[in-house]
């Protein structure tokens, strides 16, 4: 799948990787939740994701452009689990977490805890680049939103009444004493983005409404670096699932981390993580790992996980199911 070419830039011959993008919309999705307008409506916005991505990218754009060009598109859309259509907390409010983490230079931003701020990868990115910090929570980091002109909406945007629902559901299931693990999986579904652009450089991307009842002031693992979001200059992750043991596995590090020391391939090391230590802790979910080789995979644990990528063709490929096959992924 890994292509190098070579293009002359200012009279100089440099080395010029096949774009590649790859994308996740959450690890909670469970057949018996989903009607098949939900299956269309999800692969439809995927697909469109990926477009928004990969068109950045043949554009000859940075991977961080194509990222949060994809995840944009992934926040608007109220299928999934960030931006418009993000789940509630215990108090019946959508508190939003993003980051951004470019391989190439090792900057990254993030935010946590907003309630208005229309898509939180913009507001990530622009932590990352026009701070001088790396994380910004709640009130503060909304301040500096409008400082910086991204675009703030009434917090009713983002509530859809599929989410207010679960949540409802999650209330009633917590005053039975149902534990979480027997409740079903769609307690999360955030989305993610990877890119490898022309140049060989990789930039991760993730952003969450976080777990359905989550209390107040819980931060997932989402826009936290090196526990679901990190890229250095040879692997790249966005993670999904119970946060809380992605944090204690830093688990996006922990993968490229071992790729880079132990020389394990991509899948081997995202396979570790997502389908050894997670599980082995109690937790689950799913990650997207895409390493500057272009060799990727999207493992994850539980029955479904909106995934897919986009390479040299320009044609979008989306998956959802365990058993749905997806050309490409190391799986
Ligand atoms: N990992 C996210 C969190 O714990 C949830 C998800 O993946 O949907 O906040």
């Amino acid at each position: 799948m890994f292509e190098r070419h070579y293009a002359v830039r200012d009279g100089v011959l440099v080395s010029m990787a096949s774009p590649l993008l790859v994308i996740h919309g959450g690890a909670g999705v469970e057949r018996k939740e989903m009607t098949p307008a939900d299956e269309d409506a999800a692969r439809t916005a995927l697909a469109a994701a990926l477009r928004a991505g990969h068109a950045q990218l043949v554009a000859g754009k940075p991977a961080a452009d194509a990222v949060t060009a994809a995840i944009t598109v992934l926040e608007d859309a109220p299928q999934f689990n960030a931006g418009r259509g993000a789940v509630f907390n215990h108090d019946g409010r959508n508190e939003l977490d993003a980051a951004l983490m470019d391989g190439a230079s090792g900057k990254a931003g993030a935010v946590a805890g907003v309630h208005r701020v229309k898509n939180p990868i913009l507001l990530a990115r622009t932590v990352m680049e026009k701070s001088r910090h790396v994380m910004m929570v709640g009130a503060g980091a909304e301040a500096f939103a409008k400082e910086q002109g991204v675009t703030l909406v009434d917090p009713k945007y983002f509530r859809t009444d599929k989410r207010w629902q679960q949540l409802q559901k999650a209330l009633r299931d917590e005053a039975a004493g149902v534990a979480l693990l027997d409740v079903g999986r769609n307690y999360f579904g955030t989305v993610g983005a990877l890119a490898l652009d022309v140049q060989g450089r990789l930039a991760a991307g993730t952003s969450t409404g976080g777990m359905t009842n989550k209390r107040y002031g819980r931060i997932g693992d989402s826009p936290i670096i090196g526990a679901g979001t990190w890229a250095d200059d040879r692997c790249a992750v966005s993670g999904t699932g119970w946060g809380e043991f992605y944090i204690r596995d830093a688990a996006a590090h922990e993968i490229c981390a071992r790729v880079r020391l132990s020389g394990e391939s991509i899948a081997r090391a995202a396979r570790g993580v997502i389908n050894g230590d997670i599980p082995k802790a109690g937790g689950d979910g799913g990650a997207i790992a895409l390493a500057s080789d272009g060799s990727f995979a999207l493992p994850f644990n539980t029955e479904g996980m909106y995934r897919g990528w986009i390479g040299a063709d320009g044609e979008p490929h989306v998956a959802i199911y365990a058993q749905d096959t997806l050309r490409g992924d190391q799986h």
